[in-house]
C-alpha cells in the first residue's frame, strides 16, 4: 500500500465518538452506524473496521489517510499506536 497509509488495525472508540460536536464527528460517525447497522453490531464500545474505510472516509474529510488518522487520534477516537504506525 501506498505510504500514508497507516498498518495499524483501526480500531474506532464509539464512546469518544459520541461526545464529540456533530460538526466535526458527522461524517465518520455516520459511516460507523452505517458499518454497524451492515454487521448487526451494535453493542460493543469499539467498532474495527477496514483500512479501505480510511481512505474513503479521507476522501470525504478532504485530507490525506495519514492526516485524517492523526485527526482522529487528537480528537481521542483512535488510540495513540494509529499514530505512531504510520509509514510515511
Ligand atoms: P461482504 O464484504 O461481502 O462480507 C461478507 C462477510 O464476510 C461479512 O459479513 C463478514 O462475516 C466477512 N468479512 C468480510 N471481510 C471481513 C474482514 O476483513 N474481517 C472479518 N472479520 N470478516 C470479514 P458481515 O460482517 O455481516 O458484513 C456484511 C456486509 O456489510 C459486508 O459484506 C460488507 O458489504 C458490509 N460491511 C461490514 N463491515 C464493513 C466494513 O468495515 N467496511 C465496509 N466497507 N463494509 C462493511
Ligand atoms: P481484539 O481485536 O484485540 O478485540 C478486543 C475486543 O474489542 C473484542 O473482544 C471486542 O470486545 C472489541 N471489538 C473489537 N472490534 C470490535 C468490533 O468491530 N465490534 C465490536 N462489537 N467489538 C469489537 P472479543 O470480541 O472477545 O474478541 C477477542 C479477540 O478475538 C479479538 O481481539 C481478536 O483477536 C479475536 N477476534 C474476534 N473477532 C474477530 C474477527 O472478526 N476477526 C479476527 N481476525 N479476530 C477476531
Ligand atoms: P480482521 O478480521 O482481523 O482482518 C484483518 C485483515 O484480513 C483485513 O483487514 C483484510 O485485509 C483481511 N481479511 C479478513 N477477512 C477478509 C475477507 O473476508 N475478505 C477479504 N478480502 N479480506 C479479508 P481490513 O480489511 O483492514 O479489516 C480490518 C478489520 O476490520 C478486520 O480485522 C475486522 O475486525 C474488521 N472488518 C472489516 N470488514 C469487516 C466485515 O465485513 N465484517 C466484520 N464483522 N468485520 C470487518
Amino acid at each position: 500500500p501506498s505510504g500514508s497509509e497507516p498498518a495499524a488495525k483501526i480500531v474506532i472508540n464509539l464512546e469518544r465518538l459520541q461526545q464529540l460536536p456533530a460538526d466535526k464527528a458527522g461524517p465518520l460517525a455516520r459511516y460507523a452506524a452505517a458499518i454497524q447497522s451492515q454487521r448487526g453490531d451494535y453493542n460493543g464500545k469499539v467498532l474495527s473496521i477496514r483500512n479501505e474505510d480510511l481512505r474513503s472516509l479521507a476522501i470525504i474529510y478532504d485530507m490525506t489517510p495519514g492526516d485524517l488518522s492523526d485527526q482522529l487520534v487528537e480528537w481521542g477516537v483512535l488510540p495513540p499506536e494509529a499514530r505512531l504506525a504510520r509509514e510515511d
